[in-house]
Formats: structure tokens, sequence, C-alpha cells
């Protein structure tokens, strides 16, 4: 595995891996790595004779200064983990990759003025600044993206069709504990009472399965409900969303796909998880 960690050698390495006719997979990832992330990274190795992760905190993609001091950060051990998986790690600094302060401009419409958009103003903004930017350097045959992060999948499909960029996205199934709670970076961060605790964000959602067939509003109420109910929990949204336009649903039979994605703080740790009713 080939560690680079500047945007020129990236491409040049990518350069000569295009010149010999060789097929690219991207990851991208803000590094403190789990089977979430192994993953993608192992079906993009089976899908590209070249696999590119990318490790990299994206400062412009933070509104909150505190998360983002406190995401957690291990490249020595990313790197260890990832070596089965990847040909080449890029792993830039932020001066690097930012050389002047961004200015770019990425607006996805009412595609980000719901959930993690509305709550996380300018998020999506720094998505669209690293994700474009990863595919300029890399041009990726195919990029691999956690269905964990709904929404952001749903916005790098149109990314790539808004500017018409070549590569193909891959979309791979949420990874989980052996308690249900979704992979996460900032699982880390969690007591391990607290761990214990999210747990009850998917059984939360599992259960509501149920009433799949009520209406909306009730599935609502009963996800709002029973998370309210949880100590230390504080509930920043739940939304039952069309799976293509993000757009609230109020007639189920109208959408072929409909899904509902949680945003939670378990004390300080904002997690997000979602499920597929449709
Ligand atoms: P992150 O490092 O959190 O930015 O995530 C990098 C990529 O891994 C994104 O496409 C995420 O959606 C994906 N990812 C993160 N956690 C999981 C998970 N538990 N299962 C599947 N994919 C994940």
């Amino acid at each position: 595995m080939l560690v680079v960690k500047t945007v020129e050698e990236l491409k040049d390495v990518v350069f000569r891996i295009k010149s010999n006719g060789k097929s690219v997979g991207l990851v991208p990832t803000m590094g403190a790595l789990h089977d979430g992330h192994l993953s993608l990274l192992k079906r993009a190795k089976k899908e590209n004779e070249v696999v590119v992760c990318s490790i990299f905190v994206n400062p412009v993609q933070f509104n909150n200064p505190v998360d983002l001091e406190k995401y957690p950060r291990n490249v020595e051990r990313d790197l260890q983990l990832i070596e089965p998986y990847v040909d080449v790690a890029f792993t830039p600094t932020a001066e690097n990759v930012f050389p002047e302060p961004p200015t770019e401009r990425y607006d996805f419409g009412k595609l980000e003025q719901v959930m993690e958009g509305a709550f996380r103003p300018g998020h999506f903004n720094g998505v669209g600044i690293i994700v474009k930017r990863l595919f300029d350097w890399t041009t990726p045959d195919k990029a691999y993206f956690g269905e964990k992060d709904f929404q952001q999948l749903v916005i790098i499909k149109h990314l790539v069709k808004d500017y018409n960029i070549k590569t193909q996205i891959v979309p791979c199934p949420i990874v989980r504990e052996e308690s249900g709670l979704a992979m996460s970076s900032r699982n880390q961060r969690l007591s391990p009472e607290d761990r214990a605790k999210a747990a009850n964000i998917y059984r939360i959602l599992k259960e509501s399965l149920k009433l799949k067939d009520e209406a909306i509003q009730d599935i609502k109420d009963f996800v709002v409900n029973e998370i309210n109910k949880i100590d230390g929990f504080k509930l920043d949204y739940y939304e039952i969303v069309d799976d293509m336009t993000l757009q609230p649903v109020d007639f189920a039979d109208l959408s072929t796909g409909i899904i509902g994605c949680i945003a939670v703080y378990v004390g300080e740790v904002r997690l997000i998880d979602n499920i597929r009713y449709k």
C-alpha cells in the first residue's frame, strides 16, 4: 500500500494508474475506521483493480467546532486496518487540501433543506466541496458510500449528475454492532454506559416497522415518544421521507421508497441512523 500525503502526489499516482488502463475505486472516509468502513473497502477491492482510500477529517463540513475538535483521529491504526484492501491511502493535511479557504459553493436545493442539512447549516456545501475535489483528483470509476449517511448518499448521486461526472456511486448497507447500534467513528466518544443505551435507537426504529402499514404520523409519534422516554437522549429529528426526494411523505402509497431518518444526541455525542419502511 502506497501512502500519499499531498494532492500533487495523489494526482501523479492516479495518472500512472490510469495510463496503465486500470480501474479505480474510491472510498472517502474521515478515519477512526471501523467495520462499516471496511465493508466499503472490501466491496471496492472486489470491483476494481486499484482501491484508493482517503482519510481526511474535512474541516469545512463541520458546523460545530467542538465536534471537529473531538472527532476521533488515529491515522496509524487506520493504515494498519486498511492495508489488506487498499492500494493507495491518501492522508493529506488540511493545509494541503485547502491552501486557500475554498470558494466553491454547492447548493443541493430542497435535498439539503431537511434533516442533516437543516440541523447542520453548511454541512452539505462542505461535503460537496471535498467530494468533488476528491473525484477531480482520483477520477474514480466507482465510489463507495454508506447508507448510514443516507442523505449524503442521495446528495452525492445528485452531485455526479449535476456535474456530469462519470463515476458510478455504489451504495453500501449499514454495518451494525451486535447490539444493533450503527457503527460510527463517533461511537468511540460514548461511555460504556451510553454505548449500551445507544442501542435503543435501532431497537426503537426496528419496533416501528410493526407500524409500517399505519399512518406516517403514527409511526413518527411512536418513534419520537419512545426516544424521549430514554434518559440522556435528545432528539434532533425523526423524519420519514421519500428515498429519492428526501421530502417528508404524507401518503405512503405515492412513494416507491420510504425511509425513516433519525439524529439523536446520546449525552454529548450526536448519532444518526435510518430504517427502510418501503
Ligand atoms: P465517515 O468516515 O463517517 O465520513 O464515513 C465514510 C464512509 O463510510 C461514508 O460513506 C459512510 O456512510 C460510510 N459508513 C460509516 N459508517 C458506516 C456503517 N456503519 N455502515 C456502512 N457504511 C458506513
